[in-house]
C-alpha cells in the first residue's frame, strides 16, 4: 500500500472541503488529512477515495462519507484513552480514526467477511488500540462495558436500550436513528433512568440490522 504526493495533495483538498463544511475539531481535522482513505477501499477504486461521498465496500455496505465520519466524530469529541465502543466496523475507517485521536477502540460488525477484511489491515497498518469482534452490535459488549462513548455508523429505527445500558453515566452515544433517512442524535446518559436527547441533522445510513451474517 502506497501513499504519494498526489494522494496526500488530494486529501488535503478533501480537508478543505470537509473543513469549509463546518468541521472544526483540530485533532481531528489533522487525523483525518494523515490517514490515507485509499487504503480502506479497493485498488480500482482509488481515485473516489477522496470524494466527499459514501462509497461501496461490498457486500451492500458503504464507507461512510468523509463529511458523515468527520460529523460523527466531532459530535461524539474523543479525548485520549477514553474506551469507545463502535457499532459497524465496515471498511475500518472509521475505527481508525478514533484510534489515531488516542481512544482505545471497540468495532463490532456483524458481516463476516467484512470483519475480516478490516481486522486483516488495521493490523497490517499497524493501528494499536482496536479490538473488532464479529458479533451482532445490537447486544454491544457487556464483557467489556461500561464505555465512556458510542458511536452506530448504521440507521437504526430505534435508540437500542442495551447500549444505552453500556454507557456511562455521563457517556455519548452518537447515533443515527430513523427509517428511510435518519436524524444524528447525539444522546447524553444523565443517570440509569434519564437520557438527554439532542437532533443534528438529517443524513442516510445502511441499515442497523440484527443478527450476524457468516461469510
Ligand atoms: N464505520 C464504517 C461504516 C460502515 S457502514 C466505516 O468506517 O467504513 C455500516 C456497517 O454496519 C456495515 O458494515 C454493516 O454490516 C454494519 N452493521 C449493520 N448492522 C449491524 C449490527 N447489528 N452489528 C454490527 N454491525 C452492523
Amino acid at each position: 500500500m502506497k501513499d504519494s504526493y498526489r494522494h496526500k495533495g488530494l486529501r488535503k483538498k478533501l480537508i478543505e472541503e470537509i473543513k469549509s463544511k463546518g468541521i472544526t475539531n483540530e485533532g481531528l481535522l489533522k487525523v483525518m488529512e494523515a490517514l490515507p482513505r485509499h487504503f480502506f477501499l479497493d485498488k480500482a477504486f482509488e481515485e473516489w477515495a477522496y470524494v466527499d461521498k459514501a462509497f461501496p465496500i461490498g457486500n451492500d455496505q458503504t464507507i461512510s462519507q468523509p463529511y458523515t465520519v468527520a460529523f460523527q466524530t466531532q459530535l461524539l469529541d474523543p479525548h485520549k484513552r477514553e474506551k469507545i465502543l463502535e457499532i459497524g466496523t465496515g471498511s475500518g475507517y472509521q475505527a481508525c480514526i478514533l484510534a489515531l485521536m488516542g481512544a482505545r477502540v471497540y468495532s463490532i460488525e456483524r458481516q463476516e467477511l467484512l470483519y475480516h477484511r478490516a481486522m486483516e489491515l488495521l493490523e497490517k497498518l499497524e493501528v494499536g488500540n482496536i479490538r473488532c469482534f464479529f458479533k451482532d452490535g445490537f447486544k454491544g459488549l457487556p464483557e467489556f462495558a461500561p464505555f465512556d462513548k458510542i458511536i452506530v455508523t448504521a440507521g437504526a429505527k430505534e435508540i437500542p436500550e442495551k447500549l444505552v445500558e453500556q454507557l456511562k453515566i455521563g457517556g455519548i452515544m452518537v447515533i443515527p436513528v430513523g427509517e428511510k433517512s435518519q436524524k444524528m442524535l447525539k444522546i447524553t446518559k444523565i443517570n440509569d433512568e434519564e437520557i438527554s436527547i439532542e437532533e443534528r441533522g438529517d443524513f442516510r445510513f445502511v441499515p442497523f440490522l440484527k443478527g450476524t451474517k457468516k461469510a
